[in-house]
């Protein structure tokens, strides 16, 4: 043998290659089952062992198995193989107890995360811990439960062809660590027939506010502790109205300043309400043990007139009642109001709130609800708007846009409306497709499309194992009518869009060559979605806000030499950190000649570095509609003092309190509001990189 050899170790570093180490593992294994190797027997065994400058040790252990079998040392074999597993289960073990260390270190939790970075968790401790531990072994038994539907349904070439994908970062599946399906949007009407017995609860159905209010925060801890992401509740103001009404009347709004708490404590039908709202919302942003301390991802809705009778023009409860606009408007209001204004006591993440509003001719259709916005976003307050010319679509869950399959009304689910959701997201990396289709001379868009088909197999044998999990009785959520199976989406994800589009040197402005650019990819995906919908599987294509995919796949790609403009891919059609793209272009770029396939959703994000004028709102609110930009927000940074602990809804760099310069930021980091300490250190310096237009 040579001797300049070099093997690669399995921490990948090269290592000069000895003989002896081979000849002692081997002597050992005799020795192990009470028989020796003589130098004869070791020389026949070795000379079966081809080795080549850079061979791994793993390769190396393979062909000494061979060889011993081959030598006929059968049990010699045996014993050398369990001396394998022992050592590899010992590494197994290593990695974790390093990890376990590394994330006792790390700045905070989402850094600390090594699969999916989550703002959403705001202390490290061992709750957290304990989440983060069996994460890697979730994924490889997704993977598995996925490989095997796909190998029985289309053949190995493509369970293998779908992992090398996953492996080479064209693809990514989002929420691998968890087993549950993604998001849902519910129906609470199997709530108000018979609480949560239905999902293997113990409470009965709400009888009264007080009731109402205690049952249902127990109902979305028990809902979200079944799903891996959000969980959206459109019908929580409304239903909670109905309670109000059956306790105080149906004109309670009217006289809302009346006493009707005899205590000492003398409450008014005002103050008994806000105590409701209180208790349901800080109940809901708690840690929760069941999701591993993460808050509850919990989203609700508002709704102009148009939008209301829409949805619920033919709801009944069950005692046969309809509800009521006049007190569900004056609800709506009262909770924004309060919501806004509790923000600058706590840090209250949740609810992600979605005001619908209808368009008609280039405006709001309902003046009261479109002033009524204006005046928020002016006050401060930070939500969603989702403008849409037709009620036929929601958007529930802070980006996510649904198409109402069924707006009817049901005696046992409700309306038809608000059950809806995503199943699965299954994500292309499109600056990486890109640019492999140009290092290879593939001609645009080929590879893509085959990557595009073969993503909607992969989400059709998840629907199958999905189908499975039903039959066995372990998805209540779905078998109580909270959520239908059939009218869940499997989603494909679309990131790395723009800087797919600057690699091939176009600009990112509003021109023809972006729009058509977009138009040619987001047209494809949606071809596919159609080619393969049937009664039980509908697709939909998202631009996901990639809270850690964005920071990864702008890590992978530039490690394997890929063009990569950013640290972060961008989840909007501008570039986040462009400082000449105004606030009117951003709404433009996020209109309908973009966001056209998109049936998925994607949010625009007006980064604002003051707020403006309810004038100025209302404004933004008719450009949205002539534009056709359906979602969007604005964030105007709030600033949280570290020191006295004083938050203001402006973007300052001063307590305007004590005076200290010890600040914290409250901004998205994706759809919802966190700390910016509470970011992932890669989401940290992106939002540092985000530019916060001014207004002229
Ligand atoms: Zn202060």
């Amino acid at each position: 043998m040579i001797e300049e050899l070099y093997i690669i170790k399995r921490n990948g570093k090269r290592e000069p290659f000895s003989a002896d180490k081979i000849k002692n593992a081997i002597q050992k294994a005799f020795l192990s089952v009470n028989s020796f190797a003589t130098k004869e027997v070791l020389t026949d065994i070795l000379s079966r062992v081809q080795v080549h400058d850079g061979i791994s040790v793993e390769e190396i252990q393979n062909q000494v198995e061979v060889s011993l079998m081959a030598e006929r040392y059968y049990s010699v074999a045996k014993s050398y193989i369990l001396y394998r597993q022992r050592h590899y289960e010992d590494r197994e073990v290593k990695d974790k107890l390093n990890f376990l260390i590394n994330y006792c270190n790390a700045s905070n939790a989402a850094t600390g995360s090594k699969y999916d970075a989550n703002a959403n968790v705001e202390k490290k401790n061992i709750a957290t811990l304990i989440g983060e531990l069996p994460k890697s072994n979730f994924i490889r038994l997704n993977r598995r439960m996925l490989c095997d539907r796909i190998k029985e349904m289309y053949g190995k070439e493509l369970a293998d062809k779908y992992i090398h994908l996953l492996n080479q970062h064209f693809i990514y599946k989002n929420d691998e660590t968890s087993i549950a399906n993604y998001c849902a949007s519910i129906t609470m009407y199997p709530w108000l027939l018979d609480g949560t017995k239905s999902i293997g609860g113990n409470s009965t159905r709400p009888k009264n506010l007080k009731s109402f209010c205690g049952g249902f925060v127990n109902m979305v801890f028990m809902v979200s502790s079944m799903l891996s992401g959000a969980c959206a509740t459109p019908e929580f103001l409304m239903y909670m109205d109905y309670f109000i009404r059956k306790d105080y009347g149906n004109d309670y709004f009217q006289h809302a300043d009346k006493v009707v708490d005899l205590s000492s404590r003398q409450r008014s039908i005002d103050k008994v309400i806000t105590d409701c709202f209180q208790q349901v919302i800080y109940s809901i942003n708690q840690p929760s043990g069941a999701r591993n301390y993460q808050s509850v991802f919990w989203n609700i809705s508002y709704y102009d007139k148009y939008y209301f009778q829409s949805l619920f023009g033919e709801f009944r409860f069950p005692d046969g009642s309809v509800p009521t606009w006049e007190s569900v408007s004056w609800l709506q209001k009262r909770f924004m109001r309060w919501f806004n204004e509790e923000r600058t006591q706590a840090v209250l993440t949740f609810p992600v709130e979605t005001m619908a509003l209808l368009s008609k001719d280039g405006d709001i259709m309902d003046q009261e609800y479109a002033d009524f916005t204006a005046e928020m976003y002016a006050a401060g307050h930070s939500f969603f708007t989702y403008v849409s010319d037709n009620a036929d679509s929601l958007s529930s869950c802070c980006r996510l846009r649904n198409e109402i399959q069924d707006n009817g009304f049901s005696y046992t689910l409700g309306a038809g409306g608000v059950s809806t959701g995503s199943k699965s997201v299954l994500t292309i990396n499109l600056n990486r497709c890109i640019q492999y289709e140009h290092r290879n001379n593939i001609p645009f868009l080929q590879f893509v499309e085959e990557v595009i088909d073969l993503m909607h197999k992969v989400q059709t044998a998840y629907n199958e194992n999905l189908k499975y999990l039903q039959t066995q009785g372990m998805l209540p959520l779905f078998d109580s009518g909270y959520i239908a199976i059939n009218r869940q989406y499997l989603t494909i994800g679309v990131n790395g869009l723009v800087e797919a589009a600057e690699y091939m040197g176009i600009p990112i402005t509003d021109n023809d060559e972006y729009a058509k650019f977009v138009e040619d990819i987001l047209g494809l995906i949606e071809r596919y979605n159609k080619q393969y919908k049937t009664k039980e599987l509908m697709f939909n294509c998202e631009m996901i806000p990639a809270e850690n995919v964005g920071v990864k796949h702008a890590k992978w790609d530039r490690e394997d030499g890929y063009k990569v403009p950013r640290d972060c891919y961008n989840s909007y059609f501008y570039v986040v950190e462009d400082e000449n793209t105004n606030v009117i272009d951003k709404f433009r770029m996020h209109g309908k000649r973009y966001i056209e396939h998109l049936t998925g959703g994607s949010a625009l994000h007006c980064n604002l570095e003051e707020h403006l004028s309810k004038e100025q709102y209302r404004h933004l609110l008719r450009v949205a509609a002539q534009e056709g930009c359906n979602y969007f927000t604005f964030n105007i940074p709030n600033t949280v003092c570290n020191d006295c602990g004083h938050i203001d809804k402006r973007y300052l760099h001063e307590c305007p309190e004590c005076h200290s310069q010890n600040l914290d930021y409250l901004t998205r980091v994706i759809g919802y509001m966190k700390r910016v300490s509470s970011f992932s250190q890669g989401r940290q310096e992106e939002a540092a990189r985000r530019y916060y237009a001014k207004m002229e």
